[in-house]
C-alpha cells in the first residue's frame, strides 16, 4: 500500500531535521577541533619561545659551546617543568639533546634533519607538524624554531612537541556530548514533527475517507473539522458538494422511478434510441408486443434487433429527417398491427436520447372496425333481401296482379312471410344490441335446470313433432342449482334447440341433457359446473366452420338458413347470454352423425359480466 501521507510528512521532516543535526553536529566538531589545535599551536609557540629563552644564555657563552650532558639536564628539566617534549637539533640534524630520550639512548637517535618542522624552521625560522614520533610513537604536536643569536658555529633548532592524546581525549568527550545533545535534540524533533503531522494530516486523511466514500456512493458522514485554514476550507467545500451531490442523486433517483412507474404501466410499448439507432430503453410492453428482453435488446442496433422492413425504413428515415412521423405496420408472426408514433427526442450524442417511438397495438381496434363493417354490410344485405322481395311483390300487385285473386293472395302471402323476416331480423338485432351494449342486466337467482329444460322443450314440442323429430332429455337425478337468470336460459336452450330442429331432416333425434361437471363454470368461480347439452342427429356443421357459428350472420349455408327462416343472429345472441352469465357454450361433432351445443353454468354464481365484454371472444 502506499505510504500514508502523514507518515510522508514525518518521514521527511526527520529526514531534514537528521541531516540538519548531522551537519550542525560535524561542523561544530570540526570548528572546535580546529579552535584547541590553534590554542595547542600557540601554546606550543609560546613554550618553544620560553625554552629558547632559557637555553639562549647557555649557547651565548664566550668559551666553549656548551657539555652536552649540562644541554641533556636543562632540556629534560625545562621539559619537566612545561610538560611537553623538549628537543634540541643541530643545524646537520643531529639531536643534541631530548628530554623525552634517556642520555645513554642519545648518541642513537636518528638524524632528524628530515623531519618537516626542522627544515620548515631552517628556511623560515620557524615550523610546525602534527605526526606520530619515530622516537615515542606518540601522535604528537610539535612546533620548532631556530635559536637566534648562537655565538658559536651553525643555528640550532630548538623543538617542542606536545602529545595529541590529551586534545584527542578532548575532542572525544567534545563528540560524546555534542552527540548526546544531538540525540535528544532528535528524539524532540521526532515527537514534535509526529504530533505536528498528525495535526495537520488528519483533517486530510478526514477528507480522503470521505471523498472515497462519496465515489463508492455510499451514506456520507459531514467531515468535521475546526481547522480555519485551506484544509477547513477544502473539508467545508467537500461537505456543500456532498450535499449537493446527494440531493442531485435524490432528485435523479425520484424522477428515475416515476419515469420508470410511467413506462413500466404503459400499455403502449415504448422504445428510445440514440442518434446512430441503438437502444436505449424499451418498456416491459414493448417487451411483450416484440418478444424481447430489456437486457437482450439495450446497447444493440435497432435494424439488428428488430428486422423489419418498414420499421427500419421508418427510423432511418427520422434519423436522416429529424422530423416526427406515425406509421402502421403487422408483425409477420404475430399478425399484431401496430401504430407507430415516432418523434425526435434531440439527442445529438451517442448514448443521448435522440428517438421516441410509441407503439400502440391496434390490432383488436382494426379487428373491431372489421367486425363493424362487415355488420353494417351484413344487416344492409340482410334488410335489403326482404325488403327487395316485398317491393317486388307489391309492384306487381300494382302492376296488375291484384285483379287476380288467387295471385294476389300468394303474393300477400309472400309479403307476410318477408315482413315476418324483416320483424324478426330487427328484434334479434335489437335484442343482440342491447345485450352487446351492457344494458340488459342478468339476473342471479338459483335455478332448477330440470325446469327449464321442462320449459323450452314443451315451447319446441310441437314443432318438433312437425318434422316427426324424438325429442328426449337425459338429466342427471341430483343435480345442483345453477346461478343465473331462468327466462335467459330458457331463451338460450329455445334457440339452440330451434336450431336443432332446424338442421335435422325430418325424423331426426334430438336430445336434451344435463350433468353435474368437476371442471369450473369460468376461472373466478371454482366449484364445479353444470354441463346442458343440445345434441342432434343432423346435417352436422363443418370442423372449419365450428369456431366460426358463433359470429354474427355467420351461416355454414346461407341459403339453407334463409329457407329456414333463420337470421344468423341466434348463436351470437347464445353466447352473449351464456357468457354474461360468467359460463360457457361451445359446439362438437355429434356422434356418429349431428352436432352437439354444449352450455357450461357455473353453479354458485359470481359477478355479472356486462356483455360487450366478451365481444372479442364472439369472433
Ligand atoms: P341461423 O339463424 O342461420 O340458424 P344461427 O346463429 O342460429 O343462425 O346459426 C348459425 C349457423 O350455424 C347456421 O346458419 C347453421 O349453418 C349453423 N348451425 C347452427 N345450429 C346448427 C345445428 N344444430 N346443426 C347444423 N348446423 C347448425
Amino acid at each position: 500500500m502506499k505510504l500514508p501521507i502523514r507518515w510522508k510528512v514525518t518521514f521527511g521532516a526527520l529526514l531534514a531535521v537528521a541531516c540538519s543535526l548531522v551537519i550542525a553536529g560535524v561542523v561544530t566538531v570540526r570548528s572546535l577541533e580546529q579552535l584547541h589545535v590553534v590554542q595547542l599551536n600557540d601554546d606550543l609557540a609560546a613554550k618553544a619561545r620560553l625554552v629558547e629563552y632559557s637555553l639562549h644564555q647557555l649557547f651565548q657563552s664566550p668559551e666553549q659551546p656548551p657539555p652536552p650532558s649540562r644541554i641533556q639536564s636543562m632540556v629534560r628539566e625545562l621539559g619537566s617543568r612545561a610538560s611537553a617534549r623538549i628537543t634540541v637539533i643541530a643545524a646537520d640534524g643531529t639531536v643534541i639533546a631530548d628530554s623525552a630520550v634517556r642520555d645513554e639512548d642519545l648518541p642513537g637517535i636518528e638524524n632528524h634533519r628530515t623531519r618537516p618542522e626542522v627544515q620548515q624552521s631552517l628556511s623560515t625560522g620557524h615550523g610546525q607538524d602534527v605526526r606520530a614520533s619515530h622516537t615515542t610513537g606518540e601522535r604528537t604536536m610539535y612546533w620548532a624554531l631556530v635559536m637566534t643569536g648562537p655565538k658559536h658555529g651553525d643555528p640550532i633548532v630548538i623543538r617542542v612537541g606536545l602529545p595529541m592524546m590529551l586534545l584527542d581525549h578532548d575532542i572525544d568527550q567534545l563528540e560524546h556530548k555534542i552527540l548526546i545533545a544531538l540525540g535528544i535534540a532528535f528524539l524532540t524533533a521526532l515527537s514534535l514533527t509526529i504530533w505536528l503531522a498528525r495535526g495537520l494530516t488528519q483533517p486530510l486523511s478526514d477528507i480522503a475517507q470521505a471523498a472515497q466514500r462519496l465515489a463508492s456512493g455510499s451514506q456520507t458522514v459531514p467531515i468535521k473539522t475546526t481547522a480555519q485554514d485551506e484544509v477547513g476550507l477544502l473539508a467545508a467545500t467537500l461537505n456543500q458538494l456532498a450535499d449537493q451531490l446527494h440531493a442531485k442523486i435524490g432528485e435523479l433517483s425520484e424522477d428515475r422511478a416515476q419515469l420508470l412507474a410511467v413506462l413500466t404501466s404503459m400499455v403502449e410499448g415504448v422504445m428510445v434510441l440514440d442518434r446512430r439507432g441503438y437502444v436505449l430503453q424499451i418498456n416491459p410492453a414493448l417487451e411483450r408486443i416484440f418478444g424481447i428482453a430489456r437486457a437482450e435488446a439495450r446497447g444493440r442496433p435497432f435494424a439488428e434487433l428488430f428486422r423489419h422492413r418498414q420499421l427500419n425504413e421508418l427510423v432511418e428515415v427520422m434519423l436522416r429527417s429529424r422530423t416526427n412521423h406515425e406509421s402502421e405496420i403487422v408483425l409477420p408472426l404475430t399478425s399484431r398491427c401496430l401504430q407507430i408514433e415516432a418523434s425526435v427526442a434531440g439527442g445529438e450524442r451517442d448514448n443521448e436520447a435522440c428517438l421516441v417511438l410509441v407503439f400502440h397495438d391496434i390490432t383488436e381496434l382494426r379487428h373491431l372496425e372489421t367486425i363493424r363493417k362487415d355488420f353494417v354490410a351484413n344487416v344492409s344485405h340482410e334488410l335489403r333481401t326482404p325488403l327487395t322481395s316485398i317491393k317486388g311483390y307489391v309492384e306487381a300487385l300494382l302492376d296488375g296482379a291484384k285483379d287476380d285473386p288467387d295471385m294476389a293472395a300468394s303474393f300477400l302471402d309472400i309479403i307476410l312471410k318477408q315482413s315476418d323476416r324483416l320483424n324478426l331480423l330487427i328484434e334479434d338485432l335489437l335484442e343482440l344490441s342491447q345485450i352487446e351494449s351492457g344494458r340488459v342486466l342478468f339476473r342471479e337467482d338459483p335455478i332448477d335446470v330440470h325446469a327449464v329444460v321442462d320449459r323450452a322443450l314443451s315451447t319446441m314440442k310441437p314443432l318438433a313433432e312437425k318434422k316427426r323429430h324424438r325429442l328426449l332429455s337425459r338429466l342427471e337425478e341430483t343435480l345442483p342449482l345453477a346461478i343465473g337468470d331462468e327466462d335467459r336460459l330458457v331463451q338460450v336452450l329455445t334457440n339452440l334447440l330451434d336450431n336443432a330442429v332446424k338442421y335435422t331432416p325430418a325424423g331426426g333425434t334430438i336430445t336434451v341433457a344435463a350433468k353435474h361437471s368437476s371442471k369450473p363454470g369460468a376461472a373466478e368461480r371454482p366449484g364445479g359446473s353444470i354441463e346442458l347439452s343440445v345434441s342432434d342427429t343432423g346435417i352436422g356443421i363443418p370442423d372449419s366452420d365450428r369456431p366460426r357459428v358463433f359470429e354474427r350472420f355467420y351461416r355454414v349455408d346461407k341459403a339453407r338458413s334463409r329457407e329456414l327462416g333463420g337470421t344468423g343472429l341466434g348463436l351470437a345472441i347464445v353466447k352473449h347470454i351464456v357468457e354474461g352469465q360468467g359460463g360457457h357454450v361451445w359446439v362438437e361433432a355429434n356422434e356418429p352423425q349431428g352436432s352437439r351445443f354444449i352450455v357450461r353454468l357455473p353453479i354458485g354464481g359470481g359477478p355479472r359480466l356486462p356483455a360487450q365484454v366478451t365481444e372479442a371472444s364472439s369472433r
